[in-house]
């Protein structure tokens, strides 16, 4: 059962309606969330579809949506952007349990908002990175990639200091002489 969400609220729902229906109820998430933000990077549109379902008093909500950021490259500083996935599996009831399920309200609406809210801070980036072999702003100086500095592990292990290069050019002939 689909039910059209309230186009003035709509990410809330009916909390009558809910508990009178059987099945799920999608709610379609277009949500420009322009001011959420950490030190890192910055919210810029979540979308997707959310279902909400009771199951006796509980109600519990689904989803997989799509998080659309930007923020400074970790590397090289530029403003890119991304999108992360979200997977939405929460719990409403009464007398929740902080950390673990959400509240249900004694009104008869449930704004769906701050749970997403709260999973939206999680979701966004720590550590935006513009392409994942990004050099970072002064790659001749400063070789900042991932690759670089695993190519630079690796191929010390096998360079000879050239000061001791001429050591493999002598020949040592004394076990033939004996
Ligand atoms: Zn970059």
């Amino acid at each position: 059962m689909t039910v059209a969400p309230n186009s003035d609220s709509p990410l809330c729902l009916d909390l009558p309606k809910l508990f009178q229906k059987t099945g799920s109820v999608a709610l379609a998430v277009n949500w420009d969330l322009g001011d959420l933000s950490t030190s890192y990077s910055q919210a810029q549109h979540l979308g997707g579809e959310i279902n909400a379902e009771t199951s006796g008093e509980k109600i519990v909500i689904t989803g997989k949506l799509s998080l659309a950021w930007e923020g400074p490259c970790r590397r090289c500083l530029e403003i890119t952007e991304g999108v992360s996935g979200l997977h939405i599996s929460e719990i409403y009831e009464k007398n929740a349990t902080e950390g673990e399920t959400f509240e249900i309200p004694s009104t008869q609406t449930l704004d769906l908002k701050p749970m997403l809210y709260e999973q939206v801070l999680l979701s966004l980036p720590l550590t935006p990175l513009c392409s994942s072999d990004c050099k970072g702003p002064m790659p001749e100086e400063y070789p900042a990639s991932a690759i670089n500095e695993s190519d630079d592990d690796a191929n010390s292990e096998d360079r000879i200091d050239p000061r001791w290069e001429v050591l493999g050019t002598m020949t040592f002939d004394e076990k033939e002489e004996n």
